[in-house]
């Protein structure tokens, strides 16, 4: 599936990139798995906590740090909580798209799929944004979703784990520009914990040196880090302190490009032009 790449070089001499993403369920996820959310409160108040007070405190550190993120909404959160896309587009910051109620392409069916990426389009659409790229639900990536990326023109995905720079995925004729996630890159598999099913609360200084030791290491051969975070995990105190910290250390390097996931699919885009090139 991997198309014959080979690896970036970034803007102004950088020897690494840093994307900070965003993914802002809230509700959409949980409406589709417990079929009594509604009563759900203590459930229902945690994720809420990323459409207030933890993206409020994370757009504010953005702005000091000076930073723009990717933020992926999906179509649910975009309607029922249309302050959350005001508030990230004051800030300057890219959307993209994350389905509509976060359903799982794995196990969706094809008709599912389609609702899931043509409703998240026009949610997004209403506020005015036509989205650069897609991350699948739970990184679920499916041929049928894949499909529909290109079907819809969009620039990138941000789903898959070949590499850890950028790549070209190829899907029959068509070919798509994936900037690959992780999982020891995602706020979740640290943080994630909940009355019911349990999870981790693991400490933020153990978190930022993991981090920290992917950015050098990315220095050296020049590969692109994307942080996978949720404003309702990232956005506690003692959490958002790590990350302003390991900004503040990336910032420090001075050679570290910092970019949304759009810029460096732009740069991608214009560096090696519109086809593959081999190695
Ligand atoms: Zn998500």
């Amino acid at each position: 599936m991997k198309g014959p790449w080979r690896p970036p070089s970034w803007p102004e001499g950088a020897r690494a990139a840093l994307s900070l993403t965003f993914d802002v369920d809230v509700e959409s996820s949980w409406i589709v798995r417990h079929a009594d959310f509604a009563r759900r409160l203590t459930l229902a108040s945690e994720v809420r906590y990323g459409a207030g007070r933890g993206l409020e405190r994370l757009l504010t550190l953005l702005a000091e740090l000076r930073c723009r993120g990717t933020f992926f909404v999906p179509g649910d959160t975009a309607d029922r909580f249309p302050h959350v896309l005001d508030a990230i587009l004051a800030g300057g910051h890219e959307l993209g798209h994350h389905g509509h109620m976060h359903v799982k392409p794995l196990g969706a069916s094809p008709q599912c799929q389609r609702e899931e990426i043509e409703r998240g389009l026009a949610s997004l659409a209403r506020a005015g944004v036509r989205p650069a790229g897609y991350r699948a639900p739970f990184w679920s990536l499916t041929p049928e979703t894949l499909a529909l990326l290109i079907e819809h023109d969009f620039r990138y995905d941000s789903s898959l784990m070949e590499d850890d720079r950028p790549y070209r995925i190829r899907y029959g004729d068509a070919e798509l520009l994936e900037l690959p996630p992780h999982w020891s890159l995602d706020d979740a598999a640290y943080f994630w914990f909940d009355g019911e099913a349990g999870g981790n609360v693991a400490s933020p200084d153990t978190v930022r040196r993991t981090w920290t030791a992917e950015l050098d290491e990315a220095r050296r051969d020049g590969g692109h880090i994307i942080l996978t975070m949720h404003p309702d995990i990232i956005g506690r105190g003692a959490r958002a302190a790590m990350l302003r910290e390991l900004v503040e250390h990336a910032h420090a390097l001075g050679d570290v490009w910092i970019a949304t996931l759009a810029d460096v699919a732009h740069h991608v885009a214009t560096e090696v032009g519109p086809k593959p090139t081999a190695r």
